[in-house]
């Protein structure tokens, strides 16, 4: 077996499922194993945040606060059963939990910045490796941040079949409490039903955001959640709840916060943001994203740019105005049963990280 191939099975083998701290803690520890033997030129700076350790690996002699280049990586996966942690090879592929979101990709991220970092040790490029992006990233990119790491640009190593994702669509969830008025089922002009004002509210977001019927970079809405604390049939309900998960392109963001104040002033709710993550939308003109571009037609020719419709760590250097692209590697099924990675395009993808830093840095 190759041997990097024999170490990237091991590291798939770690359960290493975001709310376990201790899997992905020994998963940060396989990634610091593997760069034992350069340690001597590196600097491992460690953060914590809410008791969850992060790293930030750059050369010994760079600040972390002055870095042209990051490359991020989640060391965790979404849950799954501890079979899904043996791997099966078949042919190029590797089917196991996590590989393809995202320990391929921090793979390659690991091969490359291993061998720039063997030949020039001052380049001011970074691996960080974080434990949380599943759970939201709070706790690894977004703590780095606030600690005072930066850099120019960043690549998520999210997979992406190495084409260019140069946007993600933000989230906004919402929690909309409705106000009625309690009164007997039988006589519904002394009362006002809470779940009727849910559906007004809904009818209203509706009409201003439909959801498409098939794939489309446009606003999405999904009712996740209602109820009401009402427990008699022959009650009208005077309070009802209602938890709304909004997918908006950059473009919506004012739009619906608009939309929302209108509401609140119309309807007898109220309406709290209980996450307003943004959206982020990378120019293809980043000279950074040209030099990738120029690496690409030669190795891989047919890459094209992509926008996706979930989030990822990206969302967080968009807070403090770092650019930033999603780029990994080929397969299929993130946090699905049947998830592989194509081991030849982890390779492809070190390869390609590696000319393309040393174009830009
Ligand atoms: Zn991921």
């Amino acid at each position: 077996m190759h041997r990097n191939l024999d170490q990237f099975i091991k590291f798939l083998q770690i359960p290493s499922i975001s709310l376990d701290t201790a899997a992905v803690n020994k998963a940060l520890d396989y990634i610091l194993d593997y760069f034992s033997d350069i340690k001597d030129k590196l600097n491992i700076h460690t953060f914590y945040c809410n008791n969850k350790r992060s790293l930030l690996i750059t050369p010994e002699a760079q600040r972390f606060n002055k870095l042209k280049i990051i490359l991020n990586g989640h060391a965790d996966v979404v849950d799954a059963p501890i079979e899904f942690f043996s791997p099966k090879i078949k042919g190029d592929k590797i089917y196991v939990r996590g590989d393809y979101d995202m320990k391929g990709g921090l793979f390659a991220g690991m091969i490359a910045f291993k061998k720039l970092i063997k030949a020039n040790n001052n380049l001011p490029i970074g691996l960080q490796v974080v434990p949380d992006e599943e759970i939201g990233g709070f706790d690894g990119t977004l703590c780095q941040l606030k600690k005072g790491v930066r850099s120019q640009f960043m690549v998520a190593l999210e997979p992406s079949n190495l084409n260019i994702t140069i946007a993600a669509k933000g989230v906004l969830w919402i929690e909309v409490l409705a106000h009625g008025k309690a009164a007997h089922s039988g006589y519904p002009w002394n009362g006002q039903n809470a779940i009727k004002i849910l559906v007004d509210f809904i009818n209203a977001l509706d009409k201003h955001f439909p959801n498409p019927t098939k794939k489309a970079w446009q606003t999405t809405y999904n009712l996740s959640q209602i109820s009401t604390p009402n427990k008699t049939m022959n009650k009208i309900p005077d309070k009802a709840i209602l938890k709304v998960d909004i997918r908006y392109v950059p473009s919506d963001k004012t739009k619906l916060e608009e939309l929302f104040m209108q509401i609140r002033d119309k309807m007898p709710i109220d309406l709290n943001y209980l996450m307003f993550e943004p959206a982020f939308h990378t120019s293809t003109q980043d000279k950074y994203i040209k030099a990738l571009v120029d690496v690409l037609k030669t190795n891989h020719p047919t890459f094209k740019y992509e926008k996706r419709h979930g989030s990822s760590d990206v969302r967080h250097f968009a807070k403090y105005e770092i650019p930033g692209i999603e780029f990994g590697p080929t397969g299929f099924g993130s946090h699905q049963a049947d998830e592989y990675v194509e081991w030849s395009s982890i390779l492809e993808l070190a390869k390609i990280l590696e000319e393309w830093i040393l174009k830009v840095v």
